[in-house]
């Protein structure tokens, strides 16, 4: 008999990150130094650690790169159904750790790095963020790609290349500072432009109307150039495309009139047309978009390349998904394509517009609807605005008043043949109240695809130590089938694993307790609640009422058990943040206080902070007002990686409760109908500040300047706020809050009780994968077969070039 393995044995057997393999390893180490030497043109005594980063990335990139190429080829020969997933945001993160993993790679690299002396973890945080999003959505499009080609689909993102992704976010003095997000200084490895599919965007000019049809003339053109990076799946030999798109004024820009004189000018003015990608907008749920906005004419014009390549019947040969209401033009566009240069008849091309495109709905708040202004679409692109009257006569039929607006999710969803919101409650209030009239007309279109993440980022890239013991567990199989992890209900009583998965815990708390000392010079205790609120700050997700529980809490002292709260980050949201460090400020400054209660604002957040932040938190905060939250997913990260919930009815938190059981969540507040009910009462903010003495006292202390003092006025528009015209009603729900909280410390001082509650809430995330949000999506609005084929593996043969002689 052989004698049990060790713990450390144990996980070595465990190849979710890869088999090490000495072949696997010399070769590493031998595409590592070709790279440094011939890529990056570098000896050892010169090369810096970003060239080090840069010869890993070219080496890891050697991999993809048949695998990429077989996967096309394949398409090509098989010709399945292709998914165009159309979004302005595709909100990436960090792209090496996630290739090593989903090739199989990151042990075999791990050891290779070692081998060469380096640090793996330092070369892995050279790299920039492609920060090419806002929040949720940007980031639920990178999780889709990810499980689009883990399950074997023909899928293609396509997007715009913004020269500058989301702001870096510098705090000084307690307030927000932006920087430029230059991430391409370096050189992107990742990418490989391809100039030789550039396409022509045209702007402006007129419409003629001839016995022939409408010619669309005298136009602007802009080119679109597209960059294509790389997106495995997970251990498949599958390689997906990421498709984003960079404008290029054409060498003839302004030159038509060329004289000596403009000559200059003109070569200058190319920059007006390469504006087109240069920023992403820094708005969340609340896009106006006219300068990147016709790209996604380019969008259209290329899958129609496709259309054209395929050479098959028009029905049925790709699917289109509208991520929100941002590439809505790409509607238009196919029908002007078809009508004016394919010559179809005008219903003929509407059948298979409809027929291709499926729209997603990301929120209900009023505000963030796009309305676009008729005389900007009128000079920027008069044929599609004709056409959008064109449907709006045949299939609209929308009054107009005031400046006339054309509404973004009508057209979406009459040229859409389904529409779908992101989590049950937020589907339900889209069909019964948001757009009620639509969905009276063809009920059937409108369906819930319930968000989903990626547990190869979110879980096994960020919290390797819990996803190994999950594996030793229930086996590997769960990190491709995620409903697996029920499995682990039959592990709630075990003491063993109960230690372990509070020893991994208490790990990441430590090593991010290890990172925030290092970055920001602040000192947490390790052992104290690790209560955590990342995500956009905006009013409805209630950042203020997180701030009045700390100053509860700290009116309170001594807090019940010691706590280390985190938040992340226009004028009411850079004053929230500034409330939020100065409150800190005072709090953390408090001898009386000492280390029980710790409040720090996390900088600049970002994919790459929240896979440090989220495996090393015990509370989640989930907090939004009922039914403003379309889904979340960031809850669905904090749940996956052994984090409890603190939250309200709302998005997908509803559906966690479904799945774990309410009693393993705290749920506090308003429900939606309750919302509805004090809508139609009247909110009274004064009267909850009349009956709360906390609540008073923290308003009072905020209203008065006691925490800050040399500016006691500082924060009235704030309190004002919360008084006269807060739609998201804080104060309604703050006294259930605390006392949520309440319970919570009290759960927690039950190291054991808390754990066992945990492991029930891992063991019910299974839902939340993005694998089950993408089969959901194929069977119901793409029909198509998530194929389980495998495509081989790459073979040189294939593709080298022989010399025919
Ligand atoms: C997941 C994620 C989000 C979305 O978080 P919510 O809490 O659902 O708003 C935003 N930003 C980043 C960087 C994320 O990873």
């Amino acid at each position: 008999m052989s004698r049990p393995l060790s713990d450390q044995e144990r996980r070595k057997q465990i190849s979710i990150r890869g088999i090490v393999g000495a072949e696997n390893v010399a070769e590493l180490k031998r595409g590592f130094n070709r790279h440094l030497h011939f890529t990056l043109v570098k000896d050892r005594n010169v090369a810096t650690p970003r060239d080090y980063y840069q010869a890993l990335a070219h080496a890891v990139r050697d991999h993809l790169v048949g695998r990429w190429l077989r996967t096309q080829q394949y398409y090509y020969e098989k010709d399945p159904k292709r998914i165009y997933y159309l979004s302005l945001e595709f909100y990436m993160g960090r792209t090496l750790q996630n290739t090593m993993i989903n090739l199989g790679l990151q042990n075999a690299c791990d050891e290779a790095i070692y081998q060469l002396g380096l640090d793996m973890e330092e070369l892995e945080e050279i790299e920039e963020d492609a920060g090419l999003g806002n929040g949720g959505l940007g980031r639920l499009a990178a999780c889709f790609l990810d499980s689009m080609a883990t399950l074997g689909l023909a899928a293609y993102g396509y997007g715009i290349r913004y020269e500058y992704g989301i702001f870096n976010q510098k705090i000084r003095d307690g307030w927000q500072v932006e920087e430029a997000d230059d991430w391409l200084r370096h050189g992107n490895p990742w990418e490989k432009a391809r100039p030789e599919y550039m396409l022509p965007v045209h702007f402006y000019g007129r419409v003629e109307h001839t016995a022939a049809g409408a010619k669309w003339v005298d136009t602007q053109v802009v080119l679109a150039l597209p960059y294509d990076t790389p997106v495995p799946g997970y251990m498949n030999n599958t390689v997906n495309t990421m498709r984003l798109w960079s404008a290029r004024a054409p060498n003839d820009f302004n030159l038509r009139d060329f004289n000596v004189g403009d000559y200059i000018q003109a070569v200058l003015d190319r920059n007006l047309a390469e504006n087109i990608s240069r920023v992403l907008y820094p708005n969340d749920n609340g896009w106006l978009k006219t300068a990147e906005q016709p790209l996604s004419s380019g969008h259209c014009r290329d899958v129609l390349g496709v259309f054209q390549a395929a050479r098959s019947a028009w029905m049925g040969i790709v699917a289109i998904q509208l991520n929100d209401t941002h590439p809505a033009m790409a509607i238009p566009e196919l029908m002007r394509i078809f009508v004016d240069i394919e010559k179809l008849p005008w219903n003929k091309a509407w059948d298979i517009t409809k027929q291709t495109f499926a729209y997603t709905n990301h929120t209900v708040l009023p505000e963030a609807l796009e309305r676009w202004p008729v005389d900007l679409v009128e000079k920027l692109l008069p044929r599609h605005l004709q056409i959008i009257y064109e449907i709006n006569q045949r299939h609209l039929d929308v009054s107009e008043g005031g400046t006339k607006r054309i509404n973004m999710a009508h057209l979406c969803i009459v040229g859409s043949h389904a529409v779908n919101g992101v989590a049950k409650i937020h589907s339900e209030i889209v069909k019964t109240q948001v757009f009620k009239d639509f969905a009276a007309l063809e009920p059937e279109k409108f369906q819930n695809k319930t968000n989903g993440i990626t547990p190869r980022r979110w879980l096994l890239l960020c919290n390797p130590g819990l996803a190994e013991l999950i594996a030793e567990k229930i086996g590997e199989d769960y990190v491709r089938d995620l409903s697996q992890l029920t499995k682990l209900h039959e592990f709630v009583d075990d003491d063993l694993f109960i230690r372990e998965v509070a020893k991994v815990k208490q790990e990441n708390k430590v090593k991010f307790a290890l990172y925030l000392e290092k970055e920001y010079k602040v000192k947490i205790n390790p052992s104290s609640m690790f209560d955590v609120h990342v995500k956009r700050i905006h009013e409805y997700k209630r950042q203020l009422m997180n701030c009045l529980h700390i100053v509860t809490m700290y009116n309170r002292k001594p807090p019940r058990a010691p706590r280390g709260p985190a938040a992340p980050g226009y004028h009411m949201a850079k004053m929230i943040i500034k409330l939020i460090n100065t409150v800190a400020q005072v709090v953390n400054n408090d001898p009386v206080v000492g280390s029980k209660l710790k409040v720090i604002f996390l900088e600049n957040y970002r994919v790459s902070l929240a896979e440090k932040v989220i495996p090393a938190t015990d509370l989640s905060e989930q907090i939004s007002t009922a039914g403003t939250e379309a889904s979340g997913t960031g809850n669905m990260k904090f749940m996956l990686n052994g984090a409890l919930t603190i939250g309200t009815m709302d998005g997908a938190n509803v559906e966690m409760a479904e799945e774990a059981g309410e009693e393993n969540l705290f749920i506090f507040g308003m429900r939606v109908e309750d919302v509805t009910e004090l809508d139609r009462e009247g909110y009274n903010a004064q009267e909850y500040y009349n009956r709360l003495p906390e609540l008073k006292q923290a308003i009072d202390q905020i209203k008065s300047g006691f925490f800050s003092p040399d500016e006691p006025d500082l924060f009235k528009d704030v309190v004002n706020m919360l008084f006269h015209h807060d739609r998201f009603k804080v104060f309604a729900d703050y006294e259930a809050y605390v006392k949520c909280q309440e319970k919570v410390s009290e759960l927690y001082l039950n190291s054991k009780a808390w754990t066992k509650m945990v492991i029930r809430n891992i063991a019910a995330a299974g839902k939340f994968s993005s694998d089950r949000t993408i089969k959901e999506y194929a069977r119901d609005i793409w029909h198509v077969e998530p194929s389980d084929l495998k495509i081989p593996p790459p073979n040189e043969s294939l593709y080298l070039y022989h010399c025919p002689i």
